[in-house]
């Protein structure tokens, strides 16, 4: 799934707990369960070789990544204003997309053990596996996902 429903859904949780180790905890599986469900992903398979030289298409994909990323920041920070660093709002975010970037140093770092078995972890809660083609159900999934917790953070103010 993209960065941003995964960020507004971390800002969700976060925004419903008060120790920032169980917010953390608490976007990480919320990460973790969203993925569960047929989602739609842009193409990042420049990001996968660990090969890829930091060419036009490496830093063209690192930028819809970057722009994903900073689409849920910028939303919930307009929501709910800027949360502190400590806030649970703010480590339920990081939480939130703490799997993808793991995932993203193992294609950059394959050796690494412990990358591998996050990954592995990670790939597996996708029981949707990739498939050619338009994905409408996984675009509708995702769609309603960002619309619904966008409308409950704003029934937070
Ligand atoms: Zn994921």
């Amino acid at each position: 799934m993209t960065l941003a429903p995964h960020i507004l859904a971390g800002a969700l949780i976060g925004s419903q707990v008060s120790s920032s180790a169980t917010a953390f905890a608490l976007g990480v599986l919320g990460h973790y369960f969203l993925d569960l469900f047929p989602h739609y992903d842009y193409p990042i398979y420049y990001l996968k070789r660990v090969n890829s030289k930091f060419n036009e298409k490496f830093l063209s994909q690192m930028l819809k990544v970057f722009l994903d990323l900073a689409a849920g920041v910028v939303i919930v920070f307009w929501i709910l204003g800027t949360p502190s660093l400590n806030s649970p709002i703010t480590w339920a975010m990081l939480g939130s997309i703490i799997p993808d970037g793991l995932t993203f140093l193992y294609w950059r770092m394959p050796k690494q053990k412990i990358l591998k078995v996050l990954a592995l972890i990670h790939e597996t809660v996708h029981l949707q596996k990739e498939k050619p083609g338009p994905n409408w159900f996984g675009l509708v999934f995702q769609t309603s996902v960002t619309i619904i917790t966008i409308a409950l953070l704003f029934s937070l103010n």
